[in-house]
């Protein structure tokens, strides 16, 4: 297909039909250079990363700054075999833009070729991100020194696109918009024997099943009930045949919470219980937390109040409060460093973020790009930083 860099839904569709897994988006970045390219170049610079190949920076600068506004935009995609049925379905066999990540880029794209022709009061960072979906894109760049000297923003923000918002409608929240993630894996130790003889071993599917229920009492036990958190254990092996005991046993799952705070307490209470289970049943358990996890993506009170101000008083923008997400996004991370705010976009209805039917309503795309430009125009006019 050639593309039109004029027009949004065809740029969307390029992107849709090369999506490319975590750090490997090399034909993504290519095209995603090549419209930048085609844009004005009077107020742009570029910096690259040399780390992270398919990562990229670009700056806008101001014709008046006070402030460096951050803009971050995933770029990867999933290992999904794409069921849509649509004429610009994935060419890349087995991955497809099932968070639609490419709908991101073209959002950014349409901002940013926007601030290319009309040059911007303050500076302004657009962060193409790889490594989004594994692999935490954010932490990598942020500790390569992405965002230093001009390229540091004062304040960073971010969407994501919802299929539970009619397409078009920006969505937030104030406080946590994405639980923080982290995931754990549990390895017990115990003395495989005869069936027959358990007073000779130690039994590690008893251990196990013991453990896990032991552990499911941290969420209804040791937590307050209006805050939340989860904790889920989606792989659980153990044994090798029926009348073998089994000496080893490994648990792997994910723990959810709205805050770190959360997530560290339900950290603990799993170091401790586990502690605990492997005196009671003389057997060596082993702890692995962390592995693969994602901060909570916490807006900013100050920048999100002024946010949600704004789109709610806009009268081209439908706005609606939604309640927080209990899956991760890598932004957390960055909104951990710089304060900042996280936003949905509705591109619904369709069916959910990841699966294989995902097919995100293109009419969201304008909007969405409208809405921003607006909002950040709007956020320009505010000379002092500490003014929202
Ligand atoms: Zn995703
Ligand atoms: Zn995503």
């Amino acid at each position: 297909m050639q593309t039109n860099f004029d027009n949004l839904v065809q740029i969307r569709r390029s992107f849709h039909q090369i999506p490319e897994l975590a750090l490997k988006e090399y034909e993504t970045h290519a095209l995603i250079l090549k419209i930048i390219k085609s844009f004005p170049q009077d107020y742009l610079e570029f910096k690259n990363i040399d780390s992270m190949p398919t990562a990229l920076l670009v700056r806008v600068r101001g014709s008046n700054p006070h402030r460096t506004i951050g803009y971050r935009c995933d770029i990867d995609a999933l290992p999904v075999t794409e069921n849509t049925g649509l004429q610009f379905s994935s060419t890349h066999a087995g991955i497809m833009h099932a968070c639609g990540h490419d709908l991101h880029i073209t959002v950014a794209l349409g901002i940013l070729r926007h601030f290319s022709t009309s040059q911007p009061a303050d500076n302004l960072v657009f962060f193409f991100q790889p490594a989004e979906e594994s692999q935490s894109g954010s932490v990598l760049a942020f500790k390569s020194g992405a965002f230093t000297q001009e390229f540091q923003p004062d304040e960073f923000y971010g969407l994501h696109d919802t299929p539970l918002l009619e397409a078009g409608t920006i969505g937030c929240r104030m406080g946590t918009l994405f639980a923080g993630t982290t995931e754990v894996n549990i390895t017990l130790s115990g003395k495989s024997g005869h069936a027959a003889y358990p007073q000779n071993a130690q039994d590690m599917v008893v251990a196990q099943a013991y453990l896990i229920t032991q552990l499911q009492s941290i969420v209804s036990r040791n937590i307050d009930p209006i805050e939340g958190g989860v904790l889920t254990f989606g792989k659980v092996t153990s044994g090798t045949i029926r009348n073998v005991i089994a000496g080893q046993a490994v648990i792997e799952g994910t723990i959810r919470g709205l805050t770190q705070e959360m997530i560290e307490l339900i950290q603990e209470r799993i170091r401790v219980i586990c502690a605990g289970v492997a005196l009671a049943l003389d057997c060596k358990i082993d702890v692995q937390l962390n592995q693969g996890g994602y901060f909570p993506v916490q807006n900013n009170s100050a920048l999100t109040k002024n946010f949600i101000k704004f789109m709610r008083n806009s009268k081209n923008i439908r706005f609606e409060e939604t309640p927080p997400a209990m899956t991760g996004e890598d932004f957390g991370f960055l909104l951990n460093q710089f304060p900042g705010t996280m936003f949905w976009l509705g591109v619904g209805p369709t069916s959910s973020l990841h699966s294989a039917t995902f097919n995100p309503n293109e009419q969201a795309i304008q909007p969405g790009v409208n809405a921003v430009i607006a909002f950040l125009e709007d956020r320009m006019r505010k000379e002092h930083p500490s003014n929202v």
